[in-house]
């Protein structure tokens, strides 16, 4: 079976729509006819200043987050990144790989450092591609089923492996991008210019989806919608009014130009309306599945270590086949 890899970072509150709908819901599918490796990037989050005690609530509700969405633990590898040692082992093989050149390049360092400007920002956010490389490469993954804006570190990481493979022989599988074209970019619903994000959205402008009904429909049906009144689909004309369809079309499976047909006539209310108990309708037991999930925290921390273990065997393999490569003496 082909392999999909796909890690989260932990988040203070829990993951948000664009999270959901941009990459968590492909993974689901994907567990049928893959060999499945999903975790939490708690190594990833450490690079912006992270109370310890939070770090680690926010890697449990996150593991409970991906059962709760559909990841079944019996039939994929589920882990947290820290338990697989051999991420940061290959991470720093790649590093040395990586023209610092090509690592300024990343938009994402670029946009997240913005007008702070480098002075402030610590190496690990620099660095964060690179560990993403060995994420993904350690377990030699096909596919990776990620959001539009992790493209190009997905780039980089192909890079990485080609360069690796070219210069040491056949290694490292050339992973593809698993972007779906249609939910790839969800909006920020206030500012839907921009992508929805946890780091650069305003509370009101991201749907978390844990958070209670009341203020989750609140939001969707304050989301800020265009001029005119005519519910139709048009990225650049009407970015506020094409984001609400698309979250509608995703949650209810029915294509969008139908959808545009069904509110021909109706107002920016109604879709509104009609996209708030749609989400509603995924977050109210996806939020009750993963409070139990919580309740039984000893068991998911067992399925975290059987995953880990399973991780490892693949991962170490991996590490010990480079190590050998580049010419790292063994032990012994
Ligand atoms: P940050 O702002 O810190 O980068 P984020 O909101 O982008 O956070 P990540 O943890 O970086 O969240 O991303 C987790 C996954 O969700 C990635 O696969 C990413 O591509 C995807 N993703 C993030 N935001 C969106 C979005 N608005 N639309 C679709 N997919 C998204
Ligand atoms: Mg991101």
């Amino acid at each position: 079976l082909p392999r999909v890899l796909s890690l989260i970072q932990p988040t203070a509150q829990s993951f948000h729509l664009g999270n959901y709908l941009g990459a968590l819901r492909q993974w689901v599918p994907l567990q049928d006819d893959h060999d499945a490796f999903y975790g939490i990037a708690d190594l990833h989050a450490l690079t912006v200043e992270m109370d310890p005690q939070e770090l680690h609530d926010n890697t449990l509700r996150g593991a409970a987050q991906l059962i709760a969405a559909g990841v079944d633990p019996e039939r994929s590898t589920l882990f947290i990144q820290s338990h697989v040692p051999e991420h940061t082992q290959l991470s720093w093989v790649l590093g040395c790989l990586t023209g610092f050149g090509q690592a300024s390049r990343m938009t994402q360092f670029k946009d997240k450092v913005g007008k702070a400007g480098t002075e402030s920002a610590n190496v690990g956010l620099f660095t964060y591609p690179v560990l993403m490389a060995a994420d993904i490469l350690v377990h030699q993954a096909d596919q990776v089923p990620v959001g539009e804006d992790q493209r190009q570190h997905l780039e980089l990481t192909r890079d990485l492996a080609q360069r690796f493979n070219a210069r040491y022989g056949e290694t490292f599988v050339v992973p593809e991008p698993y972007i779906l074209k249609s939910v790839g970019k969800i909006q920020d619903l206030q500012d839907p210019t921009m992508k929805m994000s946890k780091t650069g959205s305003s509370p009101n402008g991201l749907v978390e989806l844990l958070e209670d009904e009341k203020k989750l429909v609140k939001k969707l049906k304050s989301a800020v919608t265009d001029s005119g009144r005519e519910i139709i689909f048009d990225e650049q004309a009407k970015p506020g009014v094409s984001n609400l369809l698309t979250i509608l079309s995703a949650f209810s499976g029915t294509a969008i130009p139908d959808l545009v047909d069904q509110f021909a006539g109706k107002g920016y209310g109604d879709l509104k309306g009609a996209v708030a108990d749609a989400v509603a309708g995924f977050a109210t037991p996806f939020r009750e599945r993963t409070l139990e999930l919580m309740g039984e925290r000893t068991e998911l921390q067992a399925i975290l270590a059987r995953g880990a273990a399973r991780a490892r065997e693949v991962a170490s393999k991996s590490v010990t086949e480079v190590y050998a490569k580049v010419g790292l003496l063994p032990p012994r």
